[in-house]
């Protein structure tokens, strides 16, 4: 034949890409559209996924070694695409024969037929596990942070921050609704003397158990119990009034007292106590959200001056 020499140059080129293409990593193959089966795949998925290489045959032996959460989705997707003659990628999880999942992404191109209809389709699958574990691990560890940028690190309740999201929504919504909001501050009386005496460590431990004490103490869902700092709580009672903040603030004092702390340096008990500043607001757009803060922590420092172990409560 005369293009003889031809043949022997492209012979030597196929030798050399099939070489290439079956050393890299990622695992070529192609499909014919119309008997919807495997015309070729690399050597390298055998020691990807355990499956020989003349298991694979037809669609529904790559379907059917797929993770069935992502069966339905990943095979639709990628029929419509090359229906459309659309190049298209898809993530998904492929079935070892140990039992165990790895991640694919596969790449796939369509070959179009001079008329426009599908001919076949070629692609490469990449090993993208170690990639999915690193997100997996990254997604993991913004849960946790954002988990301890919203809660006290010492006692799990809400701390600052939170509170200050949640205060202020809920003193918007108080003043939409025109309905009463109350604060209380709460105080433990003394805990200088109570670190002195036991130490930092039951310090941080009574801390705990009086931040328990305190969510223990508020009844409805919207109630939040928030570490202010140190050694106080604030809680904010949305849709509340007056009557009502008092008597979760007896709640607490009830809770302290069956706790029954030992607190021997204390002054005015031998148990642990609390002071209470309640306050109680119908907001108008007159009154300030920080005014009424700080309105609450004047009726603690009142109750602290008047002997502590007690609440101060009124109306703003
Ligand atoms: P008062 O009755 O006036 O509240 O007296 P007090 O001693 O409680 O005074 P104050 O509230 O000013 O001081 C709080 C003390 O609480 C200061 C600090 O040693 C202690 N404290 C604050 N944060 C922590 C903490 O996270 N762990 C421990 N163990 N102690 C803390
Ligand atoms: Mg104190
Ligand atoms: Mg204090």
């Amino acid at each position: 034949m005369t293009n003889y020499p031809f043949d022997s140059e492209k012979m030597s080129n196929d030798m050399i890409y099939k070489t290439l293409i079956e050393s890299t990593l990622a695992i070529p193959w192609s499909i014919d559209w119309e008997t919807k089966t495997f015309s070729y795949i690399g050597p390298q998925i055998e020691k990807l996924l355990g499956w020989p290489q003349h298991s694979w045959q037809s669609v529904q032996d790559w379907v059917d070694r797929m993770h069935e959460d992502d069966r339905d989705h990943v095979f639709n997707y990628c029929v419509s695409q090359s229906i459309a003659g659309l190049d298209h990628e898809a993530d998904y999880r492929a079935l070892k024969t140990n039992g165990e999942y790895t991640w694919i992404r596969d790449v796939v191109h369509v070959v179009r037929k001079p008329n426009g209809e599908v001919d076949s389709l070629v692609g490469f699958m990449f090993d993208i596990s170690a990639r999915k574990r690193q997100e997996d691990r990254l997604k993991a560890m913004q849960r946790k942070l954002e988990e301890y940028s919203y809660k006290d690190g010492l006692t799990g309740v809400a701390n600052r921050r939170l509170f200050d999201e949640y205060y202020s929504r809920e003193w918007l919504n108080s003043l939409r609704v025109q309905k009463p909001l109350s604060l209380i501050i709460a105080d433990i009386d003394y805990f200088k003397q109570y670190n002195d005496v036991n130490g930092h460590i039951v310090g941080d431990a009574c801390i705990q158990q009086i931040a328990q004490l305190l969510e223990s103490s508020c009844m409805r869902p919207r109630d939040l119990v928030a570490r202010y700092g140190g050694e106080e709580f604030v809680i904010v009672l949305p849709e509340t009034n007056l009557k009502n903040a008092i008597e979760v603030a007896e709640n607490i004092q009830r809770a302290v007292k069956a706790a029954a702390l030992p607190h021997k340096a204390s002054p005015v008990s031998d148990q642990l106590t609390l002071s209470l500043g309640v306050k109680c607001i119908l907001p108008s757009e007159e009154s300030g959200q920080m005014n009424f803060l700080s309105l609450a922590d004047a009726n603690l420092y009142q109750a602290k001056s008047l002997g502590r172990n007690r609440y101060v409560a009124d109306l703003a």
